[in-house]
């Protein structure tokens, strides 16, 4: 009987989904207070963890349960045969993965990732490069097991953004630095921006954050705000969303712009439908369109004037000594400040998709096979040299600043570029339907969570991605909507022509 066969596949899902839990809480632990002594005991507990994980995963009784749900298809529940189609997907991804290495990549995985966060302090490459150059031939390994024909980094996109490939990517990157490199070079005088630079307290920034995250309206029953080096948000279903955010004294913007970046990641999450919310399809769709929803929020919305017309009063209120003097239309044009800089995730929207260029471009290499990890620091920094006109001073401000290749995460940068993308063409379809930019002016950012939450968030990972943005664009991707947005929009800043 199919209705006996969807029961024990709800059980087995949910008991999925507890060791999930616990492994992203323990992940979640070891990034924000667990002490550093801690780190091998967990990575072993993690090994135990990740190793009943992959039994399940793999065993031949869910292989079949997942074939029964698809065979009956017509007779079962969406969700649920959406659920299995994906699991199917992954299930051939990690199945070609001999178990002893699995795991070893895991454990692996979290060493790197606690050397990375010293390595990162002191500033030095060598301590972090064998663990970085294991994750890599592991990745590469994995990704020759699963489709041994096609490049390997075409195979790792495709794990982030299914149907995403460097043809595509090349094409969009190609397209970005053609339309932007020349505005970018037209930019010669900067505005003052002193005021953003002179004392702002944590103890203010906390209050400021949580004005920021009414804004967005996330409910505190269900979404809590944490302090880290690196700003994440990680969600275990949407009745528990967490985000982080870093404080510096001495640049009110950058926690401020973290808080609505990651706000907008735990917006897609808290509102996903309450009938998905605890399968494995209840979270964002993919990498792409994550960041999407977390640039659209901190750049389109965040960075726009009607914006901070709406918040201006109340950062008044909470800094008036540092804001005395400033009006809002200064703020504006403060936070928009474009000037190539060392930092991705406190670059400018103009610069910042060529940060993620270098990235990209160096991870094609590394695993396309013309790079390897003990020349990425030196390549690194002649890249940044000859796209964005700087010198790199030391590890630490160049190829160690980001957390995600510490992680494995190969492939995932091109999604924040390509989210930024997918948000400018966003945008334009959604102010055919609702007055953005009067309700975005009173501080009312409900209409807009309301239409995404109807076009993308409610359904999970229900549909894939490419086709729904397709829908919600009523039309094919076209980078031209960004180019044109950003070029349209710098060259008002700086009285371009
Ligand atoms: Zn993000």
């Amino acid at each position: 009987m199919i209705s006996e066969t969807v029961e024990k596949y709800r059980t087995y899902l949910e008991k999925l989904r507890a060791y999930e839990h616990a492994m992203g809480l323990m992940s979640y632990d070891m990034n924000t207070i667990m002490p550093k002594g801690a780190g091998p005991v967990v990575g072993s507990t993690f090994g135990v963890l990740s190793e009943v994980m992959y039994d399940m995963v793999t065993a031949p009784e869910t292989e079949e349960m997942q074939q029964e749900i698809l065979a009956h298809r017509d007779e079962v529940d969406p969700a649920i045969v959406r659920t299995a189609e994906l699991a199917t997907e992954e299930h051939a991804r990690i199945a070609c993965i001999p178990k002893e290495e699995y795991v070893q990549y895991t454990i692996d995985q979290t060493t790197a990732d606690q050397v990375w966060h010293e390595a990162k302090i002191k500033s030095d490459f060598e301590m972090f490069r064998p663990h970085l150059e294991k994750l890599v031939a592991a990745q590469k390994r994995f990704a020759k097991y699963y489709k041994p024909d096609a490049p390997v980094y075409d195979t790792m996109l495709d794990g982030y953004e299914k149907g995403l490939n460097t043809a595509t990517l090349d094409r969009f990157f190609k397209a970005v630095r053609e339309r932007l490199v020349p505005v970018i070079a037209k930019i010669k005088e900067q505005p003052d921006v002193g005021f953003l630079h002179t004392h702002y307290p944590t103890a203010d920034q906390r209050v400021f954050s949580d004005y920021l995250m009414d804004v967005l309206g996330l409910d505190r029953n269900y979404c809590v705000i944490g302090e880290t080096e690196h700003p994440f948000t990680t969600s275990f279903t949407k009745y528990d969303v967490r985000i982080t955010t870093h404080y510096h004294e001495d640049a009110v913007e950058a926690s401020m712009y973290s808080v609505i970046h990651e706000g907008g990641h735990a917006t897609y999450e808290r509102n996903i439908a309450d009938e998905i919310a605890k399968l494995p399809i209840g979270g964002g769709v993919s990498m792409s369109v994550h960041e999407c929803q977390s640039r659209f929020f901190e750049n389109i919305i965040g960075r726009s004037e009607p914006f901070i017309e709406a918040i201006f009063p109340k950062m008044q209120e909470i800094f008036p000594e540092q804001l005395k003097n400033v009006t809002a239309h200064e703020f504006y044009v403060a936070v928009n400040k474009a000037e190539p800089s060392l930092i991705r995730t406190e670059a400018d929207e103009l610069t910042y998709s060529l940060h993620v260029m270098v990235r990209y471009e160096l991870e094609k290499r590394l695993f396309n096979g013309d790079l390897e990890v003990k020349d990425l620091p030196a390549e690194w920094n002649r890249m940044y040299k000859e796209y964005l006109g700087i010198d790199v001073p030391d590890d630490r401000r160049g190829v160690l600043q980001d957390s995600h290749w510490a992680g494995g995460l190969f492939g995932y940068f091109p999604s924040y570029a390509l989210g930024s993308a997918y948000g400018a063409q966003m945008i334009k379809r959604m102010e055919q339907d609702i007055d953005v930019w009067t309700n975005v002016r009173e501080g009312n950012l409900k209409p807009i969570v309301e239409w995404l939450t109807d076009k993308i968030y409610r359904f999970g990972c229900m549909k894939e991605p490419v086709a729904m943005m397709e829908e919600v664009f009523g039309a094919p991707f076209d980078p031209t909507y960004y180019t044109d947005y950003l070029t349209k929009k710098y060259s008002e800043l700086y009285h371009l022509n």
